[in-house]
């Protein structure tokens, strides 16, 4: 199946000059949904983990079905004031202003093997505050592996070290 068919492409979304990758009709096509999953479920079997972390909202999307078909655990990683637990912030810079992520303290321990699902690599920024969080949690993170990456936006040079893979890329 080539999943790019099943990607929407959507104009200035959600903002002018931006070309949005819509994989709500990924997921709602049930061999394209489950395709998908199951590729990355493929690529996941290089490395050994218990946990898969997934960042809101999409990350909850690839990351919670990818752990349940592996039989790993799932962890959200979350905006500000969602979660009800103790949690540890981590505030990263965007373009223009800041943004902050939330993660349980105990939802990762020292020594956990992590890989992070998300739908999309486009800056990096999502993902490389994903990583710090969980190694300063103590979590070591052994696979990154999106469904999309946008090659043009370069994100994968602030993950550089790391095991990254894309189902598709543009
Ligand atoms: P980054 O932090 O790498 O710049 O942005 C990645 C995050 O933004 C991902 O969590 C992803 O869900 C979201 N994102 C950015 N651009 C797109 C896009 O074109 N399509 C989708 N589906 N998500 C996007």
């Amino acid at each position: 199946m080539d999943l790019r068919d099943k990607i929407r492409n959507i104009k200035d979304f959600p903002k002018e000059g931006i070309n949005f990758k819509d994989i709500t009709t990924v997921l709602k096509d049930k061999e394209a949904f489950n395709y998908c999953i199951n590729a990355l479920a493929e690529i996941a079997k290089e490395v050994e983990y218990d946990i898969v972390v997934g960042p809101e909202a999409r990350g909850f999307l690839v990351g919670a079905p990818l752990a349940y078909a592996t039989k790993a655990g799932f962890v959200p990683v979350r905006k500000p004031g969602k979660l009800p637990a103790d949690t540890y912030s981590y505030e990263y810079e965007l373009e223009y202003g800041t943004d902050t992520l939330e993660i349980h303290k105990d939802a990762i321990n020292p020594g956990d093997k992590v890989i992070i699902a998300d739908d999309l690599l486009a800056t990096g920024g999502t993902v490389q505050s994903t990583i710090n969080m969980i190694e300063k949690l103590g979590g070591e993170v052994v696979g990154v592996y999106f469904m999309i990456e946008l090659e043009f936006l370069k994100g994968i040079e602030k993950l550089e070290g790391y095991n990254v893979k894309s189902l598709i890329k543009y």
